[in-house]
């Protein structure tokens, strides 16, 4: 239902719902994704704690209204339509994080590269890996995200989880992770509240050196100055994405606004007023260009939502 045609359906949601955390209407996804993107989400909440989490889900479902939980907003590809529903966002209110020896529970909101620094100020070691990735613990956990062969597997024990109406703790051997892919992406009704992490004794300076190594690293191959979702496509077996798309001459080209970054063409870039429809294009010429001439399927690493 396009706004203002549901009869003041979603606007009754949203006063139900802003008793259990802040709620905003019409919010653009250009504001809450990286890639600065996308038509605007009817409602947005940020619940408080985990009762008002479940009592939003249960608002959401008696209203039968669809809804997504976002982090970041850094892996999607919003389309430029508007979304008719809820997105719940727990960056504001599910941020704590402890530390217990070498174990840290932190909570899905918190960002994945802030806990890397405290995890370093703390002399732990694990999260180096993690400390340039725009993103939030629950979005990690999602992904399986990682970086120089490392990802967030390597180091989580436990995720607690809101699922069927129950709170659990599941062993990480039971989320299933692989390359860039977890059990949630399975089951998109379930939300990842906060991880056990382990992490190991190390010195500071170090962990403080490899971060910073890293962070240079980036810098010097990453896009980093316009608004991106990170790599658009996962490594096919083998042979990288980006050498694909650097053989089929694709670095530099655009569509409207959405062009592939000459810095890292496995990255495309919003240079501004970039629509959906234009990154679409890119991907779908990239996708049938390298099918043409290698007989290699490039599957997206970016998620595309509401489309
Ligand atoms: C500049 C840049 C660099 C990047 N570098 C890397 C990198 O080195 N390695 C890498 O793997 N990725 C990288 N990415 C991609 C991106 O950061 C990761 O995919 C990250 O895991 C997304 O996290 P997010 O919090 O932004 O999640 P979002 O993009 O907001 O959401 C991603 C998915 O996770 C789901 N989700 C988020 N939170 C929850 C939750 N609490 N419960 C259930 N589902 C949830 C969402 O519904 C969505 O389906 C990069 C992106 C950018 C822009």
């Amino acid at each position: 239902m396009a706004e203002g045609t549901d009869g003041g359906f979603m606007e009754k949601l949203a006063k139900e719902l802003s008793q259990y955390g802040q709620v905003a209407e019409n919010v653009s996804f250009r504001t809450m994704t990286t890639l600065r993107i996308g038509g605007n989400a009817r409602i947005v909440v940020y619940p408080k704690n985990i009762l008002a989490l479940t009592q939003v889900i249960r608002e959401i479902k008696e209203a039968g209204a669809p809804f997504k939980v976002i982090g970041k907003g850094s892996n999607l590809l919003c389309s430029d339509n508007d979304f008719n529903g809820v997105v719940i966002r727990l960056d504001r209110s599910f941020t704590e994080h402890y530390f217990d020896h070498d174990i840290c529970y932190a909570e899905a909101g918190c960002s994945i590269i802030a806990l890397a620094y405290e995890a370093m100020k703390n002399s732990l070691s694990g999260l180096e890996f993690a400390s340039g990735i725009p993103a939030t613990v629950g979005g990690v956990t999602f992904m399986n995200a990682g970086a120089y062969k490392s990802n967030m597997a390597d180091v989580l024990q436990e995720v607690f989880v809101y699922r069927d109406g129950q709170l659990v703790w599941m062993d990480a051997e039971d989320c299933e992770f692989g390359y860039r892919t977890s059990v949630f992406q399975k089951h998109r009704d379930w939300i990842i509240l906060a991880v056990k992490i382990k992490l190991s004794a190390g010195v500071e300076e170090q962990i403080r050196a490899l971060m910073d190594q890293r962070r240079a690293r980036r810098i010097a191959s990453q896009p980093l100055e316009h608004p991106s979702a990170g790599s658009v496509f996962r490594n096919p077996e083998g042979r990288a994405a980006w050498q694909y798309i650097e053989d089929i001459g694709y670095r530099g080209k655009s569509v409207g606004g959405a062009c592939v970054s000459e810095k890292h063409v496995n990255f495309i870039v919003n240079k501004g007023n970039a629509k959906a429809s234009d990154f679409m294009q890119l991907v779908v010429e990239i996708q049938q260009k390298v099918k043409e001439q290698f007989d290699v399927e490039l599957h997206m690493e970016v998620e595309k939502f509401n489309w």
